[in-house]
Formats: structure tokens, C-alpha cells, sequence
């Protein structure tokens, strides 16, 4: 059973109950543009699984069978405790690593790119961890942990993760000592050098506090969410590629045959010395620090929030109807697509760029919809939002043809 589908609701529920309370307390902590680009984040996470199986899932189930390691019983609860709080190890040093290793930040960078904090980063998620975050969890198959207590023990990390990420709870008193808890995890996507590399547990603080990496949230510091390196993007491609581009780009410009391996493996922010002294990535300065926030028109954010809406009920169409495999990766295509468009209109690309971008898109969508049969729901639902998506359009169409030059 895929608990995370099942705790869609309840996300959603989540957010919207923070953004409410952040209005009426007068500290409300969602912008449209962030909370877009991460929960578009966490809809093409989702999606993946659609269409490449997890390289961890396959080499697992092949393990179980080709090995004749003693599996633990699945019928008593001390299985599942014992496999709740060792997975919570794993993920413990596969989350330290994917931020010291730049092979593997390359994908978990995606959690952290937000320079906001609210329930809609914690759905902001990988969609290439799937490719090396496996190797941690080899040990619970080595000690017998049978994987479908593994599959679920997992799913139930990353839920509980959610709660913590929010700014309107305060420090919890002895939970703190225990348990990962809004305060702690907070300091963990803070880029504030007292605080960053810290606070890697997914449910146990207590692996911090062995290990040496605990920090505790110090209240004349407050936090500056994101990443030392920032994309200034919405867009989930730029999210989800640039440390990986980055790396790729070090391979290419070094001369050291040797050092164009070593950036595989090296700590994360390392370049070959010679790269380095021609290309140098410089951490940003945290004194002049204010958040990516291009001024946008109105019609802008409304096809920003539709277009939000439209994808949230095409994953979970999706994730609901079988579909062949050839469609599965047409409709991961078109939330892609709807990913990279939504965020041009958001950063402010040109009218005429976007219609170029986001044009052929809709049409795409309306043949589709169109075309393929639909249940009364899901038809009622298309065709209302392509009405409202080309509605906008011309709403903003109208403010892009008074705003023209008149030289142009
Ligand atoms: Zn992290
Ligand atoms: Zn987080």
C-alpha cells in the first residue's frame, strides 16, 4: 500500500489550514512562486515512480530471492519497531551524505533550494534519488529485513517528516532530545553558517547528538532558509539538474585526468584546483541576502495558482487510472511541461516567449482532452480549466499588448 498517495489529502488539508493561520496571526510564510516551484517538485517525484522503477526496488527483490538470508518475521511488533528506528539510521547517514558528497547532493539539493519554510517544502522532493539513495538500506536487507516492511517503514519516515517543516511551532521542550521537531529541522535548511551541514535525522534527533551534528536553533540567530548557491528559478528542470550541470561542467574544464574523477566523489563545493582558479563558485553573501521574488502581473499569478490546481488532479488522475506505459511518460511529459511554463510565466519571461513555451502546451492538453475518453469528473474538471488556463491568457494578453512599445 503507498501510504504517501493515501496522505495527499491530509497535505493538502495541512497547507491550507498553515496558509490560513499565517494570515489571521499576520505571519503568513507561503509566497505563490515558492510554494509553486515546490510542490511542482513533489508532483514530478511522485509521477517518476510511473515510469522508471526504483534501481533499489529491482536490486532488492533480487537479493531476497538470490540469497538465502533469514527474513524476520513480518507478524510481530518488534519487527516493525526495530525496522522503524534502523531505517531512521540509514536514512540518517544517506541524508548526511547527500549533503557532503556532491554526487549525491546533486539530488537531494532539490529539498533545499526554498528560501521559504512551510508544509510545501517538505513536499518539495528529488526526482534522481532514486538512482544512489538505495545503497544506505542495503544493510536491512543484509540483516533480513523483509522489503515490504522496509517499502513501508520508509513511507512512514518521510510522512512524518511533513509536520516538521513550519515556522509556527515553537521549540517542544524534551522532544527535542528524541525526535526531529519543527525548531531542529528548521536549523537544517537554514544556511546560516552556525547552522549549516547540521540536524540529519528523518525522525530521531538522537543520531545527531551521537554522531556530532546537532545544532540547536539559537534565538538571535533566525534562520535564512536555502541553498549558498542559489538558482534564482522556478523552474523544476534548473531545480532538479544544476548541481549535476555544475559537476559535468568541472569534468569537461579540468585538465587533471585524475581530478575528473575525483569530482564524482569529493565534498560537496569542491572543484579541480585549476577550474577552480578560472571558474570559481563563490558561496553568496548571506549580509546582502534577500529572496529570489520577481514582480509579476495579477493575470500571472492566477494562471500561476490554475496551473498548480491542474497539475495536482493530473497526478493524482494519473496515479488512479492505468494507463499503458507509452502514456504513463506522455502524461509525466505534460507535467514537466507544465512545470518549465508555469514557472517562465512566474519569473517574468516575456509575453511572447511564453506564448511560444506555453502556447502549443494547452493545445496540446485541449487535443487530448478531447480525444482520450474521460470519465463526467475528470471531462467537466478539463475542459473548466482549459477554459479558465486560455481565459487568463487573454487576460494577460490584453495587459501584454497595452504594455507593448509602441516602437516595437
Ligand atoms: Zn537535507
Ligand atoms: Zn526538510
Amino acid at each position: 500500500m503507498d501510504f504517501i498517495q493515501l496522505a495527499v489529502p491530509f497535505f493538502i488539508l495541512a497547507m491550507v489550514l498553515e496558509l490560513i493561520y499565517g494570515i489571521v496571526r499576520r505571519r503568513n510564510t507561503y509566497r505563490l512562486n515558492d510554494a509553486f516551484s515546490s510542490l511542482m517538485l513533489g508532483i514530478l517525484s511522485q509521477a517518476r515512480k510511473f515510469i522508471v522503477l526504483g534501481v533499489g526496488g529491482w536490486i532488492f527483490a533480487w537479493a531476497a530471492t538470490a540469497t538465502a538470508i533469514p527474513q524476520w518475521p513480518v507478524d510481530t511488533p518488534l519487527t516493525w519497531v526495530s525496522a522503524f528506528v534502523l531505517y531512521d539510521l540509514c536514512y540518517y547517514w544517506q541524508h548526511r551524505l547527500g549533503h557532503e558528497r556532491q554526487i549525491l547532493w546533486a539530488a537531494h539539493v532539490a529539498h533545499h533550494q526554498s528560501e521559504d519554510y512551510n508544509l510545501s517544502t517538505a513536499l518539495r522532493q528529488t526526482s534522481t534519488g532514486f538512482l544512489l539513495g538505495w545503497v544506505f538500506y542495503l544493510p536491512l536487507f543484509v540483516l533480513g529485513v523483509p522489503a515490504e516492511v522496509v517499502v513501508t517503514v520508509g513511507a512512514l519516515n518521510l510522512i512524518y517528516q511533513f509536520w516538521v517543516h513550519t515556522q509556527h511551532i515553537p521549540e517542544l521542550g524534551w522532544l527535542e532530545w528524541v525526535f526531529v521537531t519543527p525548531s531542529n529541522h528548521r536549523v537544517h535548511h537554514a544556511q546560516n553558517d552556525c547552522y549549516l551541514d547540521r540536524n540529519y535525522g528523518g525522525v530521531f534527533i538522537i543520531w545527531d547528538r551521537i554522531f556530532g551534528s546537532y545544532q540547536r536553533e539559537l534565538a538571535d540567530t533566525p534562520c535564512i532558509y536555502g541553498i549558498r548557491g542559489p538558482i534564482k528559478s522556478w523552474d523544476p528542470v534548473v531545480a532538479l539538474t544544476h548541481i549535476y550541470r555544475d559537476m559535468f561542467n568541472d569534468m569537461v574544464r579540468t585538465r587533471s585526468g585524475w581530478d575528473r574523477l575525483r569530482v564524482l566523489w569529493a565534498r560537496t563545493g569542491w572543484q579541480p584546483p585549476d577550474v577552480r582558479l578560472r571558474w570559481p563558485r563563490e558561496k553568496s553573501d548571506l549580509s546582502q541576502f534577500s529572496r529570489f521574488d520577481p514582480e509579476i502581473s495579477l493575470a500571472r499569478q492566477w494562471l500561476g495558482g490554475i496551473q498548480l490546481l491542474g497539475a495536482t488532479v493530473f497526478l493524482v488522475w494519473g496515479q488512479l487510472t492505468p494507463l499503458p506505459d507509452s502514456a504513463y511518460w506522455v502524461w509525466w511529459l505534460v507535467l514537466l511541461w507544465t512545470g518549465v511554463a508555469t514557472a517562465g510565466w512566474l519569473q517574468g519571461k516575456s509575453y511572447r516567449t511564453m506564448l511560444l513555451l506555453d502556447g502549443p502546451r494547452l493545445v496540446v492538453i485541449a487535443v487530448v482532452a478531447a480525444l482520450v475518453p474521460l470519465n463526467p469528473a475528470a471531462f467537466t474538471f478539463a475542459w473548466l480549466w482549459l477554459g479558465m488556463s486560455f481565459l487568463i491568457l487573454a487576460w494577460e494578453h490584453r495587459a501584454a499588448v497595452r504594455d507593448e512599445p509602441v516602437s516595437a
